[in-house]
């Protein structure tokens, strides 16, 4: 794929009650205007790599790029479970990452803990493979420190690691 990395972000969004929580598996949402900026090559699957909420900490993350039942299955939701518990949620916060690489394609699963037996193997080949020094190099990049400063809707300078592109916020 040859969009990745790919650096994205946007506001944490409601999402369709899927009850991923519950499961204990809970993913933030973007909005649509995230999604839409998605380049064409970065198809639906598992990926993992680098979160942080608003200007926190930088964490692991896996990613799921999914079809969207709000629009019968024809656009693409982009939803991350940050590899961290967090004292509250963070709804409405700005959630920026950076998507290192894929996992897996998307799957049904016939019962609920083959489901969640699945993401846990997508959270530990993460955990392991973000720790190649060339994964962990994304995890310092400019893109996370200038989160919330000013200049974050402007172009990277030429201090970032590697192409930044923008969405969203
Ligand atoms: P929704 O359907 O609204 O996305 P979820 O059950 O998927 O509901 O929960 C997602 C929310 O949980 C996020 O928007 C965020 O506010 C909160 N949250 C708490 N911990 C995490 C985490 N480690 N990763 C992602 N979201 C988290
Ligand atoms: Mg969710």
């Amino acid at each position: 794929m040859k969009s990745l990395p790919y650096f994205s972000r946007g506001e944490v969004i409601r999402g369709f009650g899927r009850g991923s929580k519950e499961l204990g598996i809970p993913t933030a949402n973007f909005p649509d205007s995230v999604v839409d900026n998605l380049p064409a090559d970065i198809g639906t699957g598992i990926y993992y790599g680098w979160a942080c909420v608003g200007n926190g900490d930088v964490y692991k993350m896996v990613m799921s790029i999914g079809w969207n039942p709000y629009y019968k299955n024809t656009k693409k939701s982009m939803e991350t479970h940050v590899i961290h518990t967090f004292k509250e949620d963070f709804y409405g916060e700005i959630l920026s990452v950076v998507l290192v690489g894929y996992i897996r394609p998307e799957r049904t699963y016939n019962s609920l803990e083959a489901l969640i037996a699945a993401i846990n193997n997508d959270i530990e080949e993460a955990k392991m493979t973000l720790e190649l020094p060339e994964h962990l190099k994304l995890k310092d990049d400019n893109f996370f420190t200038s989160a919330l400063s000013p200049s974050s809707a402007l172009p990277p300078t030429s201090a970032s690691t590697s192409q930044t592109i923008l969405n969203g916020h």
